[in-house]
């Protein structure tokens, strides 16, 4: 038996969320020692936490996140986007920074007791919106010396929010970050560690002040191949002879974005050219990019039409593009379609598949 559908609060203006943090009915958590192993997990409503001031994840940033969305579709269902994709990069990142695995049937049931506390906060279907998913993991318990805490926390909460794309998609301007390296060859780059975000606000906004909503990295060795932006993937889409090359890189030093390999896909299946190879930013000088976009959870696509580096400025394809690019476009209607249930879910990505 499949319970009735919990429809959108009436007590919100859907239209009109954003992005930013408000009170949900509730969140799981759940604990772990060596002792015993991650124990049964709650449903907490306070939002504040009670951790000790030596716990790791505040001393020495033992702490890795997640983010995912929920999305209310055609038949009032809700379902995430492949959640055991950000259940293996968690455990990657927790590996990273020695913290114990969240099994895969744990970080899944966190989801569950979030988002099925919190069905009147899944915003309506065809709004543009979702529940943004957050887990969390992070060393709570004390250790002043160098090592590991003695304790863990997991924890999934959850965000109602808006449509990225309210008044439509608009490519950006992205700026090449040129003192600041967010990743080493060897580092930690590619795992979504908390420590590796909050010494990017300050080139980030810099860039913002200037003009640039996005900012993009350079491979800090060499300074020649385009790593990713900040917070998404670089994809560059190249048309030759009627064919469409869907080029990204790939490297260690990538954070591994589900957007980006579910594209992949999405593209693979159009029977476009894949090319996950190292992209020499002499490319994007050259212009051999009809199409360049970000790529992550927050807007899935977000297309660029200059890239700027110190003084001189790249545009992307032929002439100044004022909307989405055709290739961009075709990939991202798909993708939408999918997590709004609107196609069908033939890869079985969409999770549960009855649906909340
Ligand atoms: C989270 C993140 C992405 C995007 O990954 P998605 O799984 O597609 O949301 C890309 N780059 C960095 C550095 C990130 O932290």
């Amino acid at each position: 038996m499949v319970n009735p559908t919990v429809p959108p609060s009436d007590k919100i203006d859907w239209d009109n969320i954003g992005f930013q943090y408000r009170d949900i009915n509730g969140y799981a958590k759940y604990t772990w020692t060596p002792e015993d192993g991650w124990d049964q997990g709650s449903l907490e409503t306070n939002p504040y936490l009670s951790v000790h001031m030596c716990a790791t994840g505040i001393n020495y940033g033992q702490e890795c996140f997640e983010g995912l969305k929920a999305f209310r579709a055609k038949d009032g269902r809700i379902r995430v986007f492949r959640p055991q994709e950000n259940a293996k990069r968690m455990n990657r990142s927790a590996d990273m920074a020695s913290m114990p695995e969240v099994p895969e049937h744990i970080f899944l049931e966190g989801i569950k007791k979030t988002v099925e506390a919190n069905l009147e906060f899944v915003p309506p279907y065809g709004s543009g919106g979702s529940l943004y998913i957050r887990p969390l993991l992070f060393g709570s318990g004390p250790m002043i010396g160098l090592s590991p805490a003695p304790e863990f926390t997991f924890i999934v909460f959850g965000v109602p929010v808006g449509n990225y794309y309210k008044d439509g998609v608009k490519p950006v301007d992205a700026l090449v970050i040129e003192d600041f390296d967010r990743s080493a060859p060897m580092g930690t780059g590619g795992t979504k560690l908390g420590g590796n975000y909050a010494p990017v606000f300050k080139p980030t906004d810099a860039a913002k002040r200037k003009g640039y909503p996005i900012t993009l990295h350079l491979d800090s060795k060499t300074r020649t191949y385009v790593d990713e932006f900040s917070t998404s993937n670089f994809v560059g889409l190249i048309n030759k002879d009627g064919k469409t090359s869907f080029v990204t890189p790939n490297a260690q030093t990538i954070l591994r974005s589900v957007t980006r390999i579910s594209l992949v896909e999405i593209a693979r299946d159009l029977g476009w050219e894949i090319e996950e190879r190292d992209i020499a930013f002499a490319d994007i000088e050259q212009g051999k990019f009809d199409e360049v976009a970000a790529c992550g959870t927050a807007a899935v696509i977000t297309p660029v039409k200059k890239i700027a580096r110190g003084d001189k400025v790249y545009t992307i394809g032929s002439g100044e593009q004022t909307e989405i690019g055709q290739g961009f476009d075709t990939l991202y209607r798909t993708y939408r379609a999918i997590q709004n249930g609107d196609v069908e879910d033939t890869k079985g990505w969409m999770w549960p598949a009855q649906g909340f």
